[in-house]
C-alpha cells in the first residue's frame, strides 16, 4: 500500500514556519507582512474560503484587512479599492476571490493588481516569471505549488529525469504544475480532454496529478506502479449511506484501486487542499521579505 501524503501536517509545518518567520521579521523592526482579501458577494462556499484565509493570516501573526463588497458592486469600484491597495505600503498580498460576478471582468481586476502583490500568481508578469523560470521573483499560483511541496517531500527537490504527467490544463492549476515539473527537470507531459490513451499515458509517469474536475476518473490500473499520486481534484459526489441529501468529497482519482499501485498518494481531503492556503501565507510572508529587501524564504 502507498505511503498516504498527509498534507494537513505539511500545511501545518508551513503555517508555523510563516508565522516563526512574521516573528522574526518584526523583531528586526519591519513591518508586518499585509494581507488584503476582497470578496464580491454572497457565495456561501466563497465566504467560507475567504474566512479561513483571514483567520490563517491572524494565525501566522499577519495584518490582516477584508473588503466585503456586495454583489452589485461595480468595476470601477472594485478596481478603485485595487489601486489603493497596490499604493498601501502596508499591504503586501492581494487576493480577489474568484468567481466574481458575471458583470465583473475577472481579467481585468486580476491585471490591475500590483504583480509584487499577486499572491495568487494569476498576473501575465508572473505567469511569465514562472514559464521563464525566474523564480526568486515570481509569485506561483498556491494550490500547484503547495502540491510541488508535497511531492518534494516525497521525492525531494531535484526531480531530474523522471517522467511526470500532469492532467489537466487550466491555467490555476494545470499549467503552473507543469512549469514547476518541468523547472524540477521532470520531463513533464501536458494531458487534457483531447488527450489520446490517457490511461496508456499516465501509466508512464513516475509523478501523476490530476487536476480535472471529475470524480474518481484515474483508475488504478492508470498508476505505473511506485508512481507519486497527487490528486488536486475536490468534487461532491452524493453519499446516500451518510443519509438522506447527505454528500462527501472526492479526488479526481479512485483512491482505493491507486493507493495499491501508487508508491504515495494524497488523500481528499486532507491532501492537496490544505496546502492552497499555506501556500497564501507563504507567498505573503516572501512578499514582505522581498519588499524588505531581503531574500525570500524557501519552503
Ligand atoms: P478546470 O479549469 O475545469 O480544468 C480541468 C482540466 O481537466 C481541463 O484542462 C480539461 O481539459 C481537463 N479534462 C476535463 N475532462 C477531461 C478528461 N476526460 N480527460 C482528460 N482531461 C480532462 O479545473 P481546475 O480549476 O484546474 O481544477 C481541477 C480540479 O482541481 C477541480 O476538481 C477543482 O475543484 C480542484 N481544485 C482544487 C484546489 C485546491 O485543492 N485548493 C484548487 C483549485 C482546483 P480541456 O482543457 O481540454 O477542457
Amino acid at each position: 500500500m502507498a505511503e498516504v501524503i498527509d498534507g494537513k501536517s505539511v500545511a501545518e509545518d508551513v503555517v508555523r514556519t510563516v508565522k516563526a518567520l512574521t516573528a522574526e521579521l518584526v523583531a528586526t523592526g519591519k513591518a508586518k507582512p499585509g494581507l488584503a482579501v476582497v470578496i464580491v458577494g454572497e457565495d456561501p462556499a466563497s465566504q467560507v474560503y475567504v474566512a479561513s484565509k483571514s483567520r490563517t493570516a491572524k494565525e501566522c501573526g499577519f495584518h490582516s484587512l477584508q473588503h466585503t463588497l456586495p454583489a452589485d458592486t461595480s468595476q470601477d469600484s472594485l478596481l478603485k479599492i485595487i489601486g489603493e491597495l497596490n499604493a498601501d505600503p502596508a499591504i503586501n498580498g492581494i487576493l480577489v476571490q474568484l468567481p466574481l460576478p458575471g458583470h465583473i471582468d475577472a481579467g481585468k481586476v486580476i491585471q490591475a493588481i500590483a504583480p509584487e502583490k499577486d499572491v495568487d500568481g494569476f498576473h501575465f508578469i508572473n505567469v511569465g516569471k514562472l514559464g521563464t523560470g525566474e523564480l526568486d521573483t515570481a509569485f506561483v499560483p498556491c494550490t500547484p505549488a503547495g502540491s510541488m511541496l508535497l511531492i518534494e517531500r516525497v521525492r525531494g527537490k531535484d526531480l531530474s529525469g523522471l517522467n511526470a504527467v500532469v492532467v489537466g490544463r487550466s491555467n490555476i492549476v494545470g499549467k503552473p504544475m507543469a512549469n514547476l515539473l518541468l523547472a524540477a527537470n521532470c520531463t513533464v507531459t501536458i494531458a487534457h480532454s483531447r488527450t489520446k490513451d490517457l490511461p496508456a499515458l499516465a501509466r508512464t509517469a513516475d509523478i501523476l496529478v490530476a487536476a480535472v474536475g471529475r470524480p474518481k476518473m484515474i483508475r488504478g490500473d492508470w498508476v505505473k506502479p511506485g508512481a507519486t499520486v497527487i490528486d488536486v481534484g475536490i468534487n461532491r459526489i452524493p453519499a446516500p449511506e451518510k443519509g438522506e441529501g447527505k454528500s462527501r468529497l472526492v479526488g479526481d482519482v479512485a483512491y482505493a484501486e491507486a493507493a495499491k499501485e501508487a508508491g504515495a498518494i494524497t488523500p481528499v481531503p486532507g491532501g492537496v487542499g490544505p496546502m492552497t492556503i499555506a501556500m497564501l501565507m507563504a507567498n505573503t510572508l516572501a512578499s514582505a521579505y522581498l519588499a524588505a529587501g531581503l531574500k525570500r524564504p524557501s519552503f
